[in-house]
């Protein structure tokens, strides 16, 4: 009798920290149709050229070509965001090209929710796979502040009841927390979302970039929220599914659901980051705090040789070592950072 061969998977890209290459975070355009004060605040658009001229972009085929060279090199998940990724002209093509790729078992979409009554259809039949909707507070003047003037309640809980007629199970709905700015209104929050099948995460405030002027004064720690949440609905905390997860996820006892909540700045997850960035230009970022890149655009754009693009990916990735958070407050770590609007959130 024959003994079948075994054949041993390859080893999987590793860096300096032993932490695979996973997933993968694409920035499909850097423009957005908000100004949210934490992220993009319209005081520091001064000037032309702040945003990339479209000519610039990848293309979607450049797009589809580097999610291939990733996935060939581990990446399993990816996550289609920006500036705000549902104002690139075409995006649903673009999901469906990126869904015919073999071995991407996940493709998530995060977008502030207002275009998504247009489009919730259309990407649900191109393939997208699941949906973040960034929604800060209820409350519509407090919103209308945090997003510069540009954001209304109602058109974001369109874009929710939108996502959930085309099929969208499971939403997350993504809570940026600015002390004595929203977080007074979370438990509102937490209660519309209660019994829903949807996921609030609360994000603790983040010092990504620099134009929003971050201070830690104004960072509530998951802590206080896990404190407060339980004095009122009981919760208690859910297993992880993997160490690369965001989020500390917790249940509400009496089964209204899930909230996720995302530490940050008190409790760093760099341990198992897994997370790769490229920027709608190309540029390709091994940590959200980077503030150097390594352009792909040329391996992309012009260059059909594949196995050097495979190779540039890998050779950044092997010599990885970012753990900023981790490192936050010590010396050398108030770098210039690139803008979560061009990195890609
Ligand atoms: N425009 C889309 C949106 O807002 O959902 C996608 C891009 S946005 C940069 C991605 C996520 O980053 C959003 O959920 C947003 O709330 C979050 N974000 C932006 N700036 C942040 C900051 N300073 N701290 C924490 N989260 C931030
Ligand atoms: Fe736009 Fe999203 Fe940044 Fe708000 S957080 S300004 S919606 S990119
Ligand atoms: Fe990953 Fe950088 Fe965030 Fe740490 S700080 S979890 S390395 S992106």
């Amino acid at each position: 009798m024959q003994i079948p061969l075994k054949i041993a998977e390859p080893t999987p890209l590793q860096d300096r920290l032993q932490r695979p290459l996973r997933e993968l975070r694409m920035s499909v355009i850097d423009r957005c149709n908000f100004r949210c004060t934490y992220c993009m605040p319209a005081d520091s658009l001064h000037g032309r050229g702040i945003f990339l001229p479209l000519v610039k972009l990848l293309t979607d085929h450049e797009i589809k070509d580097l999610v291939q060279a990733f996935v060939d090199l581990g990446v399993r998940k990816l996550r289609i965001t920006g500036g705000e990724p549902l104002v690139r002209p075409g995006l649903p093509g673009l999901i469906q090209a990126l869904a015919a790729i073999p071995k991407l078992t996940d493709i998530a979409l995060t977008t502030n929710g207002v275009i998504l009554p247009r489009l919730a259809d259309d990407l649900a039949a191109a393939g997208l796979g699941r949906i973040t909707v960034s929604l800060d507070t209820l409350d519509e003047a407090i919103l209308d502040r945090m997003s510069g003037g540009k954001a209304k309640l109602s058109q974001i809980l369109n874009g929710i009841s939108a996502a959930e007629s085309a099929g969208f199970t499971h939403i997350k709905i993504n809570t940026v927390v600015q002390r004595g700015v929203n977080d007074h209104t979370i438990m509102d929050l937490l209660a519309h979302f209660r019994g829903s099948g949807h996921s609030v995460r609360l994000i603790e405030y983040m010092d990504v970039g620099n134009c929003n002027h971050w201070n830690l004064t104004e960072v509530v720690p998951s802590a206080e929220w896990i404190k407060k949440i339980n004095a009122k609905w009981p919760i208690r905390p859910v297993q992880r599914r993997t160490a690369a997860e965001t989020a500390q996820r917790y249940e509400y006892v009496d089964g209204q659901g899930e909230i996720g909540l995302i530490s940050s700045i008190s409790v760093p997850f760099c341990g198992g980051c897994t997370r790769a960035r490229i920027t709608a230009d190309g540029i390709f970022y091994t940590c959200l705090f980077a503030n150097k890149g390594t352009n792909l655009m040329p391996l992309v754009r012009h260059n059909q040789d594949r196995d050097e693009l495979r190779e540039r990916i890998r050779s950044v990735w092997e010599r990885r070592e970012d753990r900023y958070s981790e490192e936050r407050g010590q010396p050398g770590h108030d770098q210039k950072k690139v803008e979560m609007y061009r990195m890609g959130g």
